[in-house]
């Protein structure tokens, strides 16, 4: 895509930058981003100890914080000039239909970092908010229209995970109006990629699928149980672009306090996707369909129009690229579990 139009950050690079939720896929992904970046201040901050992290990144100050509490984000966010709030009691939609209460609770960790980065006196404060947020009626078709943003009104958003989602943004909506916090909002739509959860029941279809394969390989046994008839549809966004999209979302200032998606608008169902990673892996493995397991919605992509419009950019890695060294990760987690030593992201 051709030159973006999103304000460049004012951000110094001594300028602290405290990253919530950073032991997990995402913000650990943004914490090495901006380490990559050259910002030398960087708080990662998350509840899992330390060596649960999925990633740590040389010279960045780890702190093991559960950010429910109050006081512990008043530490988090002190001396904050932009704080990145990702931390959320999350999993795929095994995890976020069973645990309705856990993802609600997450508004807590929202509540309490917005008000402590807005006291710090922090210039710009990041929400990762969800597809999920969006109203599940548009949603009960596989050949899906993609969300646009005004999709969320009326609200019926996904029970539990979603209506936290849509409070939290609220929230930030109103930390703009009512007290002048540069908030940003972007509505991630399915992530995959290296460095995330691959097994022990919050791990996504395309990590879940991947790890089926390897297992089915290993095993000698070709065969593979997807959840539902396989035919819902979804788009996956490459983590590379998420955190591109993060970096760009919250240095524009035609965003701020406005939801946008941040996801791929390439669709595939589930079954396709199966056959993606079967042509990486070289196998074809027969194909058995749980249909009491959770599925989600029918059908879901995102409409891009917006986010080109205004950053004249879109999450663009093909989904066959970012899967074949997302299969490759796993593939090398796998073995190493095999070998006896520790894989943080596969060992819940
Ligand atoms: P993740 O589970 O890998 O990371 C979330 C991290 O938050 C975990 O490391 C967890 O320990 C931490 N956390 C949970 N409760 C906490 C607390 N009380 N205090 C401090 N840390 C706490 O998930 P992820 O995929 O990296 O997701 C990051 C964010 O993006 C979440 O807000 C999630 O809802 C959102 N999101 C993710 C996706 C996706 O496809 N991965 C899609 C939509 C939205």
């Amino acid at each position: 895509m051709s030159e973006n139009k999103t304000a460049k950050s004012t951000l110094s690079k001594d300028d602290l930058i405290v990253i919530a939720g950073a032991g997990g896929f995402i913000a650990g992904a943004l914490t090495r981003y901006f380490g990559e970046q050259g910002f030398t201040r960087i708080r990662a901050v998350d509840k899992k100890p330390l060596p649960e992290w999925y990633q740590r990144v040389p010279g960045v100050e780890n702190l093991s914080l559960d950010l429910s509490y109050r006081d512990n984000c008043k530490r988090a966010c002190e001396g904050a000039v932009e704080v990145y709030n990702l931390a959320a009691d999350m999993g795929g939609m095994g995890f976020i239909e069973r645990f309705r209460i856990e993802c609600l609770r997450s508004i807590l960790i929202n509540t309490h970092m917005i008000e402590a980065a807005y006291r710090a006196g922090a210039e710009r404060y990041f929400f990762s908010s969800s597809a999920c947020a969006y109203n599940t009626e548009l949603q009960k078709d596989p050949n899906v229209r993609a969300l646009k943003e005004s999709d969320a009104y009326p609200a019926m958003a996904e029970r539990g995970y979603g209506w936290e989602k849509l409070m939290s943004e609220m929230f930030c909506q109103e930390y703009w109006a009512e007290r002048g916090l540069k908030t940003a909002i972007a509505r991630f739509h399915n992530v995959y990629g290296p460095h995330g959860t691959w097994d022990g029941g919050r791990e996504k279809a395309p990590a879940a699928l991947s790890r089926k394969v390897i297992e089915a390989k290993d095993s000698g046994q070709y065969e593979i149980t997807i959840w539902g008839d396989g035919n819902q549809t979804r788009s996956f966004m490459y983590i590379d672009d998420c955190t591109q999209g993060i970096d760009m979302i919250m240095h524009c200032d035609d965003l701020i306090a406005t939801p946008i998606n941040l996801g791929s608008s390439e669709l595939v169902s589930i079954n396709e996707l199966v056959s993606i990673i079967e042509e990486i892996a070289r196998v074809r493995l027969e194909r058995k369909h749980d249909l009491d397991a959770p599925r989600g919605v029918a059908g879901r992509n995102s409409d891009n129009t917006f986010i080109e419009q205004v950053l004249n950019w879109g999450p663009d890695t093909p989904l066959r690229d970012g899967m074949a060294k997302t299969y490759a990760w796993i593939e090398g987690q796998y073995a190493d579990r095999k070998a006896g030593k520790p894989t943080p992201a596969g060992d819940h």
